[in-house]
């Protein structure tokens, strides 16, 4: 999913929420290991409300638009 820029990936689902997390996040093990991205969003699944977590990006936008 994208916002504002962003790219999220699926961390994982619940029955009442769904967790994304920044794609430069870097659970995939790749070079972006130590400069991880701690940004991540909690989807509500009954309304689709979308609650930030307290980290900002820190890195620029995949898109600027
Ligand atoms: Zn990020």
């Amino acid at each position: 999913m994208e916002l504002f820029g962003f790219v999220y990936q699926k961390e994982a689902s619940f029955r009442t929420t769904t967790n994304w997390v920044c794609i430069r996040n870097g659970r995939k093990g790749d070079t972006l290991l130590g400069d991880r991205c701690q940004a991540r969003v909690v989807q509500r699944m009954d309304d689709g409300a979308l609650k930030l977590n307290r980290h900002t990006h820190n890195h620029h936008p995949e898109q600027q638009y």
